[in-house]
């Protein structure tokens, strides 16, 4: 166990929760790092990655904290539009819409979106449709306006301009760099 880890713990720090568990020797338990329960000896604890690890090792969830369900409900929910945003970023994607298909209302989407993933919903749209665009970019002959239309960005001075907000260069200046890497034959 790491110190980051013996930290979460201690505090309860919800924002480890589905990253680890934490099983209780003495106890035969294991609960979430954000359980209220008291915090038990350091020496005691064994960190599982996913509860049915914790589950295969014989330990008992917690009747508190619950983590047998893997992942809390807002990130399952979140998830389920990630996983949408990630298989339709070419489309006309709108908040509106996402909260449709997500059967939620558009600000409640947009306020669990950021505490669950720390991006809004529009801010994780323009970095999947920016790191497609990069691929598409080094990997095809596609112009400029067209790889941007590829990823859902069909104004192009929009576009450029995204582009060079999340990577701090051009799309043409992206595209000459790694050809001149892939040519250099040296690698790192
Ligand atoms: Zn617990």
């Amino acid at each position: 166990m790491t110190n980051e880890m013996w930290m979460a713990i201690v505090s309860n720090d919800a924002s480890y929760d589905g990253i680890f568990y934490y099983a209780v020797k003495s106890t035969g338990i294991f609960c979430r790092p954000s359980c209220k329960s008291r915090p038990p000896k350091r020496e005691n604890i064994t960190i599982f990655k996913s509860s049915d690890e914790a589950i295969a090792a014989n330990f008992r969830p917690c009747k508190r904290c619950k983590p047998k369900s893997g992942k809390l409900p807002d990130e399952e929910w979140i998830s389920v539009i990630t996983q949408y945003i990630d298989r339709s970023y070419m489309e006309n994607l709108s908040l509106a819409h996402l909260a449709q298909i997500s059967h939620g209302s558009p600000y409640h989407l947009h306020r669990i979106f950021k505490k669950t993933t720390g991006q809004t919903p529009v801010e994780y749209i323009q970095m999947i449709r920016i790191e497609h665009a990069k691929k598409l970019l080094v990997t095809s002959q596609l112009t400029i306006s067209e790889a941007g239309k590829n990823v859902g960005l069909h104004n192009t001075p929009y576009f450029i301009t995204l582009f060079k907000k999340l990577t701090g260069i051009t799309p043409a200046q992206y595209r000459q760099t790694a050809s001149s890497q892939h040519q250099g034959g040296y690698g790192l």
